[in-house]
C-alpha cells in the first residue's frame, strides 16, 4: 500500500482532482472540507502526510497546523497557500509546516512536494529506529533510545537536541534557518536566542564528531543557519 494521504480542503474542485490523481499515483487518500473535522481527523488518524489549506470552515490551516504540532504531531503538513500571500507562507512554516504550495497549483509539483516530504520523513524514522549494532564503529543516531554512538563511545542526548535532531531529518540536506529553529523547536520562548541555537548546535556537533571547520553533518550556512547532512546507511 502507499502512503496515505489526507487533505483538508473545502473547494471541492480541487480536493477531486488531488484525490484522483494521488488514488491513480498508488497513495490512499481521505479528505475533509471542515477545519474542526479536519483537525481531529488528523489528530487520531494514522495518516503520513497532511495536505492543508489555510482558508477553511470552522478553524484555519494555520491555528490547525499549530495546534497539532503543539500536541507533539510531528507528521509532515503541506500547507497550500492562496497565491501570493507570503505572510501565510512565512506563518505557516514558522508553525511548524514543512513546505508550502501556492495555489494554483501544478500537479506534478505537488507530487514531487509529497515524494520529498515522504523521504524525509522515512529518513527521520530510521533515526528513530536504527537497529544498527553500536560495536560496529560507525555512527549512530537513535533518537528513540536518545543517544549518539560511534563504536568507542556512547554519548546521552538532551530532550532539546533530540527534538533539533529531529527537525534537521526531517529537513535533511535543506537550509535551516536559525529563526525556524527558533520558533519551531524552541517555541517562541522569549529568553531563547539564537545564540542558544549556536550553543546546542556546537554540542551536537561534538557528540557526532564533526569538526567545525569540516563538518560531515552540521554544515554552517553563513549568514542564515545550518544544513543538516544525516549519515547514509
Ligand atoms: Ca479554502
Amino acid at each position: 500500500m502507499g502512503a496515505k494521504i489526507l487533505m483538508i480542503e473545502d473547494e471541492q474542485g480541487i480536493q477531486l482532482t488531488v484525490g484522483d490523481r494521488l488514488l491513480a499515483e498508488g497513495y490512499e487518500f481521505e479528505t475533509c472540507p471542515d477545519g474542526i473535522a479536519g483537525e481531529a481527523i488528523a489528530r487520531n488518524g494514522d495518516h503520513d502526510l497532511i495536505l492543508l489549506d489555510i482558508m477553511l470552515p470552522g478553524k484555519d490551516g494555520l491555528a490547525i497546523c499549530k495546534a497539532l504540532r503543539s500536541s507533539g504531531i510531528t507528521k509532515p503538513i503541506l500547507m497550500l497557500t492562496a497565491r501570493g500571500q507570503v505572510s501565510d507562507r512565512v506563518n505557516g512554516l514558522k508553525l511548524g509546516a514543512d513546505d508550502y504550495l501556492g495555489k494554483p497549483f501544478d500537479m506534478a509539483e505537488l507530487l514531487a512536494r509529497i515524494e520529498a516530504l515522504l523521504r524525509r520523513a522515512e529518513a527521520s524514522a530510521h533515526a528513530y529506529d536504527t537497529g544498527q549494532d553500536k560495536a560496529s564503529g560507525e555512527l549512530v543516531i537513535d533518537l528513540k533510545r536518545g543517544y549518539i554512538a560511534n563504536g568507542t563511545e556512547e554519548f546521552p542526548l538532551s530532550a532539546q537536541e533530540i527534538k533539533l535532531l529531529d527537525y534537521f531529518y526531517r529537513h535533511a540536506d535543506a537550509i535551516v534557518s536559525r529563526e525556524e529553529l527558533l520558533n519551531t523547536v524552541w517555541g517562541y520562548d522569549p529568553e531563547i536566542t539564537t545564540r542558544t541555537i549556536d550553543v546546542h548546535v556546537a554540542r551536537l556537533r561534538q557528540k557526532l564528531g564533526d569538526v567545525k571547520d569540516v563538518p560531515k553533518y552540521i554544515h554552517t550556512v553563513r549568514g542564515i543557519g545550518y544544513k543538516f547532512t544525516p549519515p547514509r546507511a
